[in-house]
């Protein structure tokens, strides 16, 4: 295990953002776990980074997760269930699904990050997440150092939501995640583009779960930031849901605003509403909100945090006062 004291985090944010760590441990175990486990304290976890903000340096210790390991651990006519320690790269568990056929996170195909941090948000791509394959994840508790299994019904999944974003927010190290993934899937292929990009490639029904997994990347790939180019940690707010009465209130002035059905009120995607208030494009010094896409905010090489958090204030007040919308952050503020 490595262990670095005044560690610079910057290599391990997808903002590329400089912050410093009193000590950072890179676990590769579950030994090297529970050799740290007694001696550290004020532990923040960090997988790829690619969905933090650092907005200052960690008086603490930082975990970075690097433990692996993939294990069937049942098999079915119809499904297996398949343990990926929390440290596997997520789309290096898509591809591994993929080269044994199994089904079910191929429209999650090129998310960035660890699949120990997929649960955190319910990760959730092109009409699929994480709580539709999910099995169970084993954690332990920072403090008690307890272990625990938690089922679905107890990880509390919303949308880009679970428990560990709110009661448990801080309190746990998720192990591993357990996921349920199907022999003969369901091929889902109506959100988006996908079937668009899936003619495009020349490919005919039925379709494959590779060929779906290569549309998802082709989309991706040519839609979105690059953090290896543009630091960002993706979209940075949620798709608000508002109540229909306020949507048509909405709609009136705007007839051409998009939506989609919630399962109570309406989606309305945040690009939108802050395209509409002016930002996307919005550039001041190293920071801003990317000129594709209204809903990632970057940073161009020397911001800080905190410019790029005030600037996420900001959007959400003229959001507000536009449309009386109160968007909420999805990153993940440190
Ligand atoms: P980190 O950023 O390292 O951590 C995120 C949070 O989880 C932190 O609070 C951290 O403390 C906690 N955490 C991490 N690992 C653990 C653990 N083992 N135990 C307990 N807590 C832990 N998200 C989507 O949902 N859908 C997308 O389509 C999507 N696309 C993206 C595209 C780009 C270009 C980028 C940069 C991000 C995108 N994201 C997307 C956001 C991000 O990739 C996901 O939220 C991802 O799951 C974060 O994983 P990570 O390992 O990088 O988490
Ligand atoms: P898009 O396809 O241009 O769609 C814009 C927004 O409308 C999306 O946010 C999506 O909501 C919603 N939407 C589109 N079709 C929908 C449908 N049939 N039913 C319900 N909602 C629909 O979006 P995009 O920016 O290119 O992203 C594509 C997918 O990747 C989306 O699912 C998005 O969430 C995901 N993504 C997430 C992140 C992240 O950091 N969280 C970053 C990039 C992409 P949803 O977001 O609810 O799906």
């Amino acid at each position: 295990m490595r262990i670095q004291e005044q560690a610079s985090l910057q290599p391990f944010n997808t903002f590329h953002l400089e912050a410093k760590a009193s000590t950072l441990y890179e676990l590769e175990s579950i030994d090297d776990l529970l050799q740290v486990l007694p001696t550290t304290s004020n532990i923040r976890i960090l997988g790829g980074g690619s969905n933090v903000l650092l907005t200052h340096d960690v008086q603490g210790d930082v975990w970075l997760n690097r433990i692996k390991g993939i294990e069937v651990v049942e098999e079915q006519d119809d499904y297996v269930r398949v343990k990926f320690a929390s440290g596997e790269v997520w789309h290096d568990c898509v591809r591994w699904a993929l080269d044994h056929n199994y089904g079910g996170i191929e429209n999650l195909s090129l998310i960035p990050g660890t699949i120990g941090a997929a649960p955190m948000q319910n990760i959730g791509a092109y009409g699929v997440e994480l709580k539709d394959v999910f099995y169970c994840l084993e954690a332990i508790h920072l403090v008690t150092k307890e272990r625990r299994i938690f089922s679905h019904e107890a990880c509390a999944f919303g949308y880009r939501e679970s428990v560990f974003k709110h009661d448990l927010k801080q309190q746990y190290f998720i192990c591993s995640v357990t996921l349920e993934l199907k022999k003969n899937p369901i091929i889902r292929t109506d959100y988006g583009s996908i079937q668009e990009e899936l003619q495009r490639l020349g490919y005919q029904k039925p379709y494959s779960i590779q060929q779906v997994s290569e549309a998802v990347i082709q989309i991706r790939s040519s839609k979105l930031p690059d953090p290896n180019d543009i630091g960002n940690a993706g979209s940075f707010f949620k798709n608000p849901v508002i109540t229909q009465d306020h949507f048509q209130t909405i709609q009136q002035q705007h007839p051409e605003i998009p939506s989609y059905p919630a399962s109570v009120g309406v989606k309305v995607p945040a690009a939108w509403l802050i395209e509409h208030c002016g930002w996307k494009g919005f550039r001041e010094g190293d920071y801003g909100v990317h000129a594709k896409q209204a809903l990632v905010l970057v940073n161009y090489g020397q911001s800080n945090g905190l410019d790029i958090f005030k600037l996420s204030e900001r959007i959400i007040l003229s959001v507000k006062e536009r449309f009386g919308i109160e968007l909420q952050r999805e990153v993940n503020i440190w």
